[in-house]
């Protein structure tokens, strides 16, 4: 019996977590891989069944997390503050102007699904929707199979939750892990968030290439997410998708727009990294959609905002 509850607790991880990494990351996040709506659905789901909230909430921050990487725009990053980044910031509220879906994810504002799971951009409302259909799927399994499967599924799941929140934190600690790539930004490869995450722990290579379904490059990154995307491509179920290999030349952080940055604000001289999915790979990509707004702007904006009072507290200071 244990064993039996053991392999099942390894499945329901296994399939949340590829949820959470082939379907919310790889495809809705940064459209690194094309394939139909009936695929993109099912690894959703997968991903939504494991506490992961709005898909379209998950892609619009970490479209930003990839925009605004280590400044204080950027959604959870570490340098502000360790709580903040790693669960401070999924309890905010609302969207931040800089944060809108209708600028940032415009591939996704009018998919009737992802439309009805972001609960009218009310993030706590989203989380509790989530909770509920969450909740409510383990009793349905606690009745038709017994409480022993429902109490597993529900602990895979709930430690599937936790695994990108960590990410955010370990794989933006420098001393975490290694760098193939200078980015000029924190982002680090992790080998053990690699093994716990399907491959997303190469985050140093993905801040490289945004775009790229393909995060672990060398023969030591295995990348099972990447795996999964390809045997798909295998069988005709993706028709395209964006690999690089450790090879392919990296351009260097893509340099912010020439605009004046606040004397007291130190923190936005840091680069702001590729465009979070188009830069890798050109043409799919190129339909998310950036935000209109410049920088100073969207700061000016963040400043004002309730949500983000800590990021003020520290710019004052
Ligand atoms: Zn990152
Ligand atoms: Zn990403």
């Amino acid at each position: 019996m244990l064993i039996s509850l053991s392999i099942a607790f390894v499945c329901f991880y296994v399939v949340h977590m590829a949820g959470i990494t082939v379907g919310y990351h790889r495809l809705l996040a940064h459209r690194s891989y094309k394939c139909p709506k009936a695929i993109e659905y099912l690894f959703v789901m997968a991903g939504y069944l494991g506490f992961s909230s709005s898909p379209m909430w998950w892609a619009t921050l970490h479209r930003a997390h990839h925009r605004y990487t280590d400044t204080v725009l950027d959604p959870h990053a570490p340098r502000y503050g360790i709580w903040e980044a790693y669960i401070g910031w999924f309890l905010h509220k609302s969207y931040a102007e800089h944060l809108k879906p209708e600028t940032c994810s415009k591939d996704m504002i009018n998919d009737p699904l992802y439309k009805f799971l972001d609960a009218g951009g009310n993030w706590h409302k989203a989380h509790l929707l989530n909770s509920f259909i969450n909740f409510s799927l383990r009793g349905v399994m606690a009745l038709v199979w017994g409480w022993e499967i429902a109490a597993v599924s529900l602990a895979a799941a709930l430690l599937v939750q936790q695994m990108p929140l960590l990410l955010n934190v370990v794989c933006h600690l420098p001393k975490a892990g290694y760098q193939n790539f200078n980015t000029a930004d924190t982002s680090v490869n992790v080998g053990w968030v690699a093994f716990l995450t399907l491959g997303e722990g190469w985050h140093n290579n993905h801040h490289a290439f945004p775009g790229s379904a393909r995060h672990g490059l060398k023969a030591s990154e295995i990348d099972p997410s990447w795996l999964i995307i390809r045997a798909m491509k295998a069988i005709g179920l993706v028709s395209w998708s964006n690999e690089i290999s450790i090879n392919t030349k990296y351009k260097g952080p893509q340099k912010p727009a020439a605009v004046p940055v606040a004397s007291n604000i130190s923190d936005m001289a840091v680069p702001v990294t590729g465009s979070g999915s188009g830069s890798a790979t050109g043409k799919p990509g190129s339909t998310l959609g950036k935000p209109e707004l410049t920088p100073v702007a969207v700061l000016s904006q963040h400043t004002r905002s309730a949500n983000h009072r800590r990021s003020r507290m520290k710019i004052k200071q």
